[in-house]
């Protein structure tokens, strides 16, 4: 395989190279992933006196690059794209196998004859990349990314290799060799992402697994704390503690975020009842997924917790980030306003860090703003950002909506807000999230009843 790779470049060319031009009638064969599958297995086990045995893997373009040429060009534009790419890429060896691994990712194994002819060949491959392309007359600039493994250190499952040289191939994209070596922490991320969701559903049914801590929101007018957000916590038996940070993306990812939004909803609504049942009129501030705006029956099931709990509507906030997009916005709009009209309180989560901040204001039928703790946390020193915050919560009052500054840690940023007329804090100045229980005894203690 390494035949014609370990000659030197001359003019450009390497020696023994075989010129090929793409045949848009007789496409490169690329082979099926599973085959490649077999491949790495097989050289994992492989023994060579000096050489090694590589796994590499070229995502060709981005896969919203793939997406665009698709919507503008059609699928055969994108087959006679890649057909060229893999011409470029037969200097390697004029019979040399590519694999499928993605849309525009493909695989292959290489053999070097040395340690040191691989790194002269990663360069060699990145040129190739790097060179202009013309499809039909239509000059198209991509990105590739290249990313390698070598095989013989390598003791992992074949399976978790590939993503790991695949992931590789991002990151090589990224930088300005344009390739970048087979990381097994990311192998080892994929294989506890996987973990997690796995024990998601098992966690939601297993008292003590997920519990929720509670955070206050004061009035800054009153000073007084008359909403309270939920947020969840995971002690995963195995793993211990899991942040939301990093499962919640993940269970948005796929299906099961209807049940764990469900199961978060289900125990703040009959929490803040019991509350409420001991004379505690708090609001509770539960976080959705803008995925769960795209369920049929989500209002429904709301309703239902409502009425199962006798709780009243307008105690309950739902919040959602407007980092997220929504599946379907009107679809979601509409969801939202079946809420509003119920009285459910609506708020616009992590705002001003999305990349659509003022359509999502202009759009979303919210009556509540909270500001991220990202924006506040420059206040303390820095003008723009002071302007930014006085400016939106002035826009936020003009709309009938009320502003929520979150992440507030000090007094000095507090009295600003208080100044602009912001209408509530949340944040480590006020207090810390905590299980129920400490949480009204801290409520009790700093709000005394008279
Ligand atoms: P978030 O919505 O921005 O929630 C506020 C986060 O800021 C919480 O972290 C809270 O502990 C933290 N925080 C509160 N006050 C301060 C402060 O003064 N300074 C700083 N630096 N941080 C403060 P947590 O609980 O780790 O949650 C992280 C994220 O996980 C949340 O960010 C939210 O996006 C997500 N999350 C948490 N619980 C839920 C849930 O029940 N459902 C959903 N869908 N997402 C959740
Ligand atoms: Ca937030």
């Amino acid at each position: 395989m390494s035949e014609s790779i370990q000659s030197d470049r001359q003019g450009g060319v390497l020696s023994g190279e075989t010129v090929v031009t793409a045949d848009f009638d007789n496409p490169t064969a690329v082979l099926e992933r599973a085959l490649l599958l077999r491949e790495i297995v097989s050289a994992q086990t492989e023994k060579l006196p000096e050489g090694h045995i590589f796994l590499v893997v070229i995502n060709i373009a981005d896969t919203n690059h793939y997406d665009d040429i698709i919507r503008t060009f059609g699928y055969k534009f994108a087959d006679d794209l890649l057909n060229i790419r893999l011409a470029d890429l037969l200097f390697i060896h004029k019979n040399q196998s590519f694999f499928h691994v993605g849309f525009w990712s493909i695989g292959f194994i290489y053999r070097s004859r040395t340690a040191g002819e691989a790194n002269s060949v990663w360069p060699l491959l990145n040129d190739a990349l790097a060179k202009p392309l013309i499809c039909r007359g239509i000059p198209i600039s991509i990105t590739a990314g290249i990313g390698v493994c070598d095989l013989m250190k390598s003791p992992i499952a074949a399976e978790d290799l590939l993503q790991a040289t695949y992931l590789a191939g991002q990151a090589g994209a990224a930088s300005p060799t344009g390739w970048a070596e087979c990381n097994y922490d990311h192998a080892h991320d994929h294989r506890r992402a996987f973990t997690l969701i796995s024990d998601v559903s098992n966690a939601m049914i297993t008292p003590g697994e997920f519990k929720l801590a509670y955070q206050a929101r004061a009035t800054l007018r009153t000073g007084k704390a008359d909403a309270v957000e939920a947020l969840l916590r995971w002690h995963h038996p195995a793993l211990g503690r899991i942040t939301p940070d990093e499962f919640i993306p993940l269970v948005e990812a796929t299906g099961l975020i209807r049940d764990l939004t469900f199961w978060v909803l289900s125990y703040a609504i009959s929490q803040a009842a019991k509350w409420h049942a001991d004379n505690h009129k708090v609001k509770i501030c539960v976080k959705i997924s803008t995925k769960n705006l795209a369920e049929d029956d989500f209002v429904n099931r709301i309703a239902a917790l409502l009425e199962l709990h006798k709780f009243n509507p307008e105690f309950l906030e739902l919040e959602f980030s407007e980092r997220r997009s929504f599946a379907n916005p009107s679809i979601a709009r509409s969801r939202l306003l079946e809420l509003r009209a119920m009285g459910v309180n609506i708020s616009i989560d992590d705002f001003a860090t999305g990349k659509d901040s003022f359509r999502t204001l202009a759009n979303i039928p919210a009556n509540f703003l909270k500001i991220d703790r990202r924006i506040i946390k420059f206040l303390p020193d820095n003008l723009r950002y002071q302007a930014l915050v006085r400016s939106i919560i002035h826009m936020a009052h003009e709309m009938d909506m009320l502003v929520v500054a979150e992440g507030v840690e000090t007094f000095a940023v507090q009295e600003m807000l208080q100044a602009w007329n912001c209408d509530f804090a949340e944040g480590y100045l006020i207090n810390w999230p905590m299980p129920a229980d400490a949480f009204i005894s801290w409520f009790n203690e700093t709000y005394p009843r008279e």
